[in-house]
């Protein structure tokens, strides 16, 4: 039998066991819901192209285009959609490897100017078109840091992917290279249209996009920042932006610098 003692303290143990139980419970059903959304938003940014090639190829196929501009413009979108249909599955198979740890993690001395010169030369054309102005701040003598170079590529592209894009026409964007302590410091700032405060956290969640309307003009299907946290933090580093609405963003990320001794 039991005294009035124990009995109180296994009621406190029992207490304890069923709020973790609890919180397990919220846990599993948060990642299901999270599961589900996600399933959704897939299916949805899958479907939406393959709708649209479809559409364009039975209009094709009925031969009731007469003039060359016409099939030439049908064509074009259907160039597109699949281009862009490639792209989102390539992102999601990124961003599913690097998740389930899929990636072997190699990384080597590699230095922040031939990042960042690599990167912008990939864009030189989108940042002609947009006449943007670019300013890199890279003080000498920065330590390498530790990094798979392809890998970091594909983040600082992300990052200044949407820098372009959200940036005015003529605007000017910053890229910047510094040293924080034990880690290099990477940031991409643009004067454009800005976060606002409430979306900042979410923006680097997997689908999410401050404007929802996933509409065909303004392309991704929100999985560049998620892509970007995943790779940064594989690495060891600290992925994050400061944006006023209105005003512009800079979005940063942190790795560990080299250390030969
Ligand atoms: P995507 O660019 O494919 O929509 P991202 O994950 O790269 O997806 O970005 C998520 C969202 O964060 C964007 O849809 C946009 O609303 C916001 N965002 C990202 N970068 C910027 C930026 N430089 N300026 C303003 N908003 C941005």
């Amino acid at each position: 039998l039991v005294g009035p003692q124990e009995f109180k303290l296994l009621a406190q143990q029992f207490n304890g066991m069923s709020s973790k139980l609890k919180e397990s419970f919220d846990h599993l059903h948060h990642s299901e819901s999270a599961r589900r959304e996600l399933i959704a938003n897939v299916s949805h940014d899958l479907r939406t192209p393959l709708a649209s090639i479809q559409s364009f190829v039975e209009a094709l196929e009925d031969d009731v285009i007469k003039d060359e501009e016409t099939f030439q413009r049908y064509l074009n979108t259907i160039r597109l959609e699949t281009k862009r249909l490639g792209g989102l599955i390539q992102d999601l198979f990124e961003l599913s490897s690097l998740e389930a740890n899929g990636e072997i993690f190699e990384p080597v001395p590699s230095h922040a100017d031939e990042l960042l010169i690599s990167t912008l030369e990939s864009f030189s054309f989108q940042l002609a078109e947009k006449k943007l102005q670019v300013e890199i701040e890279l003080p000498d003598k920065l330590p390498a840091a530790l990094m798979m170079p392809a890998q970091m590529k594909r983040v600082l592209s992300n990052l200044l992917q949407n820098a372009i894009q959200y940036s005015p026409v003529e605007g000017k964007i910053v890229l910047a290279a510094a040293l924080e302590g034990q880690f290099l410091r990477i940031s991409v700032t643009d004067e454009g249209q800005g976060i606002e405060a409430a979306e900042t956290s979410r923006i680097f969640e997997r689908f999410y996009r401050v404007d929802k309307s996933r509409s065909k003009n303004n392309g991704g299907a929100g999985l560049g920042l998620a892509i970007a946290q995943s790779i940064v933090e594989l690495h060891g580093g600290e992925i994050g932006v400061y944006s006023t609405k209105g005003a512009g963003s800079c979005f940063w990320f942190t790795l560990p610098i080299y250390n030969s001794r």
